[in-house]
């Protein structure tokens, strides 16, 4: 592993104050404390520390800094928000590299023609609703469950939202950036000087490199396109609970084909009770610190906010000639399942805002589900992706709850039905004043990522204390992804100074002797 030297990285966050004036420069303790992880324990926040942070607000800004980096042999992380809470907020896999934070960069330009816009990496989901609500545009953004963050910083690190266009990287339609030389690209049709076809058209022509930047440490993205949704003329929705833990298995069974054949136009999540008590109550309403919350308590706390021990929010969108009928077909598929509660909504053009992700409103109060354990809250999320296939969902239910409750953890997990694939996203609530509980943390979260590799499945983002856990169950020929990578980087960043250790892949000079 290699090590930041605390004296290079001071000297080019001096030499980078002469770039962007002093006061885009933080690098005392406290600025330290601000660019590092709030969410992880103590311990692990410390192994990610920055050395400090640069914030600067234009293209050739970033291009001295990179050169300052370079010079220096010192690496920078780049962030667009840092609000990639459960994976590392802000904070870098390389202990002492420079944070490069993005967010003052905030402009916007959207092609109303088109139904597209180009955002700088600044731009938070907030601020890009702001933008549609106050000129009233024909289009919906897709927001994550906490949107916090920024366009940009999210569809970079494949996050997903409830809308048709949740898959935020499939929406990307072309990049602007900046190597790690220095050299400024755009990608797809952006390759042409001038013309207007950089967001509608996603390849161009040749190889297609939007993906190479995503969840990579490949290049500073510094403008970022995406589709929006033109607004559907109605949302209609069921919203299903089930009432017992094996009710897992039919509603993947009914929701996986739906959505493969396109009928289900948005990814469901299915979640557990506690996905959604977790927002509203603490645990110790109703357990004693320590004790394991019994089957009466977690009754009582489905009485008290009326949930399912499953529940799973359903959207149609679309004109309602076509919206009722579909809804009316996903209706129909439930008719012979022990469905506990089911409660339809409407939505339609010229109604008040429905208000919630479904309909592209971001929201922030499922940050709330970290006070879950009380003492200073702390998350992480491990995220196998898995077949859609509900006896397999319904098995690795029971045997995460086991392995939860082994280590002392409570399970919060959700299964997002996609195209062809389900996303078991599961969030590690803990106690960061719980040192037993920290350390058991990391005990389970290796023991999960072993467990699901021996069956063949692995996660598909990560915290950045465990990028390289992550990519080792990658193996598939002595780790061939990991090496192509690798040589890759070594072409575009042969001084490593860009995100080491992001996804796992290092610069030559920290492999250690690994090819
Ligand atoms: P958000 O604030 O939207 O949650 P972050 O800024 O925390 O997102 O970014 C998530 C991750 O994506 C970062 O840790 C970083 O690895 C990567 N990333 C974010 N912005 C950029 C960017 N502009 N260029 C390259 N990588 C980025």
């Amino acid at each position: 592993m290699i090590q930041v030297q605390t004296s290079a990285a001071m000297a080019a966050l001096r030499a980078m104050e002469s770039v962007v004036g002093a006061r885009h420069v933080f690098s005392t303790d406290e600025d330290r404390r601000d660019y590092s992880d709030h969410f992880a324990p103590d311990e692990m926040e410390r192994l990610h520390e920055p050395s400090g942070a640069v914030a600067p607000a234009t293209v050739e800004e970033i291009q001295a800094i990179v050169r300052i980096a370079n010079e220096n042999k010192v690496p920078l992380w780049p962030i667009s928000r840092g609000k990639n809470f459960g994976y590392g907020g802000p904070a870098p896999v390389l202990k002492g590299s420079i944070v490069l934070d993005l967010s003052r960069m905030k402009k916007i330009e959207v092609d109303p023609a088109g139904g597209t816009v180009l955002v700088e990496p600044g731009v938070s989901f907030f601020d890009l609703y702001d933008y549609r609500q106050q000129r009233n545009l024909p289009f919906w953004i897709s927001v994550p469950g906490n949107s916090w963050g920024s366009v940009a910083g999210n569809a970079l690190d494949r996050g997903v939202g409830y809308t048709p266009y949740g898959d935020h990287a499939a929406r990307i339609c072309g990049l602007e950036v900046v190597l790690p030389d220095g050299d400024i690209v755009r990608t797809g049709m952006g390759a042409i000087s001038q013309g207007p076809t950089w967001q509608l058209y996603k390849t161009g022509f040749g190889p297609g490199w939007d993906t190479m930047f995503c969840q990579s440490n490949l290049g500073i993205v510094t403008k970022l396109g995406l589709w929006l949704m033109p607004e559907p003329e109605a949302v209609l929705g069921l919203n299903i609970d089930a009432d017992k833990p094996e009710d897992l298995k039919w509603l993947v069974d009914v929701l996986g084909p739906l959505r493969k054949a396109g009928i289900l136009q948005q990814s469901p999540s299915i979640g557990n009770w506690l996905r959604a008590a977790a927002t509203m109550t603490t645990r110790q309403e109703w357990a004693e610190p320590g004790n394991p919350l019994s089957d009466a308590a977690v009754q009582a706390i489905r009485d008290k906010f009326q949930i399912g021990w499953w529940g799973v929010a359903l959207r149609v969108y679309g004109p309602l000639e076509i919206a009722e009928p579909t809804l009316g077909l996903i209706r129909k598929a439930f008719d012979k399942q022990p469905v506990w509660k089911m409660a339809e909504t409407r939505w339609v053009r010229g109604d008040p805002p429905e208000g919630s992700p479904a309909t592209g409103v971001p929201v922030t109060y499922p940050l709330a589900n970290a006070n879950w354990f009380g003492g200073r809250g702390g998350h992480i999320s491990f995220s196998p992706v898995l077949p859609v296939d509900g006896d397999l969902a319904l098995r690795y239910f029971r045997r995460n709850s086991e392995l939860h409750a082994q280590f002392g953890f409570d399970y919060h997990p959700s299964f997002a039905i996609q195209d062809r694939s389900m996303n078991n996203i599961n969030q590690l609530l803990f106690d960061q004043d719980n040192p037993q509980m920290v350390e058991n943390l990391d005990k389970l979260f290796r023991t999960l990522v072993r467990e699901a590799a021996a069956d063949g499945y692995a996660e598909y983002r990560t915290h950045v204390g465990y990028m390289d856990v992550v990519a080792d169950t990658f193996d598939f020929n002595n780790h061939a992804l990991r090496r192509l990578n690798e040589r890759v980087k070594d072409a575009l960043d042969p001084n490593g100074i860009l995100a080491p250790g992001k996804s796992g892949i290092w610069p030559a000079s920290a492999r250690g002797g690994r090819p």
